[in-house]
């Protein structure tokens, strides 16, 4: 089989941005997701289209395919207590917010007793991404990730 829409896809990537590594599944459990459900960034779903379990390829994707441009004053001021991922916070650190939206990851601008400026662009807003992909494995979907419009099992949600 090859990926198509409602195929679970599990694959190892190695993310990169101007030659250096960011993060990397190799060594760990791949990761998995359902294909035509927008669960991974539009270029790379684009880039999974087609193909087998075996494959080995690199994609590079431009940031309006990957995390969107960087929007400038983006800078809003969150509850300490809404913000999730550690205790204490500094500059530079990354939170999870929930917003209406969803979870969604905000970078720390500046720390007070109580809020915090926050950075509402994703972390790689911006940025040009690559992306070596190896497929692993790929099954079609069941009634319940279709209904969920995501992955189960390894790699994928734990309910
Ligand atoms: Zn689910």
């Amino acid at each position: 089989m090859s990926i198509t829409n409602d195929t679970v896809v599990q694959f190892h990537y190695t993310l990169s941005e101007a030659g250096n590594e960011l993060e990397s599944t190799q060594g760990g459990e791949p990761m998995a997701y359902l294909h035509g459900h927008q669960n991974i960034i539009p270029g790379l779903e684009k880039a999974m289209a087609g193909k087998q379990e075996g494959d080995s390829f690199s994609v590079t994707i431009e940031p309006a395919e990957a995390y969107g441009e960087r929007k400038d004053g983006a800078t809003q001021r969150i509850p300490l207590k809404h913000m999730q991922g550690a205790k204490k916070w500094r500059p530079g650190m990354t939170a999870w917010v929930q917003t209406e939206q969803g979870q969604r990851q905000v970078t720390v601008v500046k720390v007070g007793k109580f809020n915090a400026d926050c950075d509402l662009n994703h972390p790689l807003a911006g940025k040009t991404l690559t992306f070596d992909v190896q497929i692993v494995g790929l099954r079609p979907a069941t009634e319940d990730e279709k209904a969920h419009g995501h992955a189960h099992g390894v790699g994928g949600h734990h309910h």
